[in-house]
């Protein structure tokens, strides 16, 4: 077991945001991740955080007065017509064997970064599908009693952007592995979707600078006064469910390229924050608060984050 100290959390970042945490392990199984858990516990001290890809969560400059456990957890075995998914495992990679297998109905997922956990805990979307249009089972563990449960998708609770992992009671659960159901399909067209989906990001998002995708949830339709509906009739999207895109919302209040310190509001694709210049997290948290203050003041919505706040 290989517990370090003060780990910096920025080389852990996709943003590279973050300062230290008091304690660091990687995982590579259910079992190591027992001992660490046994171990941890037993001591009964530290907080514990886990991290997967790191392409969701704003990471504090303070850091984390705790453990972090890198999930490392990996690896892909084919169960009839399911996958059984090490939960550490990229959605890169479960892509490039899907193309490899002539498996179909991940494509949405193309250029989606992160790990299937993270997905799964977010239930992470786009082009339409959404983690949970593939999961047939999620296994956990929890961080305090070890418990070893199997969910079926029902039981995941899966919402827009939410499961039961992030906001109901698998709150402090370890997702171990992920069972995804697929079909048989042609592998030059699985492989011309994924490219597709690829091409759309490269072309529409700020792929040059450190980013967490989008920071703000999109707006629900429904949500909306009557009036707001209609002004916003033009710019509606079917992402799965009508929305409006706080992308545009974002550009309407003329807040592209928007600086606080090395952090920029995208010209590109407005929900991104990029990191253009060594931002701190507070550089980024002081974006977040003055577009929510615009977007308050000008269409009376209060827009909800998208990205997770560590330390
Ligand atoms: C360029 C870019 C584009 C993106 N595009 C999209 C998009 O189109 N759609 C979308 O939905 N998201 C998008 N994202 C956001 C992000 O990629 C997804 O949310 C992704 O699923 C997060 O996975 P991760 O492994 O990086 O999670 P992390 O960022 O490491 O963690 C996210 C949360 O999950 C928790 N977590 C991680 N692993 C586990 C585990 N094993 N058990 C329990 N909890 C765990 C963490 O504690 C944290 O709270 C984008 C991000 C970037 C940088």
């Amino acid at each position: 077991m290989n517990l370090q100290e003060n780990v910096l959390l920025k080389n852990y970042s996709n943003y590279k945001i973050g300062g230290p945490a008091k304690h660091f392990i990687e995982v590579e199984s259910t079992e190591e991740l027992k001992d660490v858990l046994r171990l941890v516990n037993s001591q009964a001290q530290d907080k514990i955080a886990i991290l997967g890809g790191g392409t969701n969560v704003l990471i504090s400059d303070e850091g984390f007065d705790g453990l972090i456990i890198l999930n490392r957890i990996k690896g892909i075995e084919r169960e009839g017509g399911n996958l059984r998914i090490g939960s550490g495992t990229s959605i890169q990679d479960i892509l490039e064997y899907c193309i490899e297998n002539s498996l179909s109905g991940l494509e949405w997922a193309g250029g989606l970064p992160g790990t299937i956990a993270g997905a799964v805990r977010g239930n992470a979307g786009a082009f339409k599908g959404e983690t949970k249009d593939n999961v047939v089972e999620v296994e956990s563990l929890g961080l305090e009693n070890l418990n070893e449960k199997i969910r079926n998708n029902a039981q995941c609770q899966f919402g827009y952007r939410n499961s039961i992992f992030k906001s109901g009671e698998g709150l402090d659960e370890f997702i171990t592995h992920v069972v995804l159901e697929l079909t048989l399909g042609d592998q030059e067209e699985i492989k011309e979707k994924i490219k597709q989906k690829i091409d759309y990001r490269n072309n529409r998002h700020p792929m040059n600078y450190p980013s967490l995708g989008s920071t703000f949830k999109n707006i629900s339709l429904d949500s909306l006064s009557p009036g707001l509906q209609k002004e916003f009739a033009e710019i509606v999207k079917i992402d799965p469910f009508p929305i409006v895109p706080t992308t545009k919302l974002l550009a309407l209040c003329g807040l592209k390229g928007k600086r606080v310190g090395g952090a920029m509001i995208s010209d590109k694709h407005p929900n991104f924050i990029v990191n253009i210049d060594n931002a701190t997290a507070k550089d980024v948290k002081a974006l977040i608060e003055i577009a929510k203050q615009i977007i308050r003041e000008k269409y009376n919505l209060s827009l909800e984050e998208e990205i997770i706040y560590l330390g």
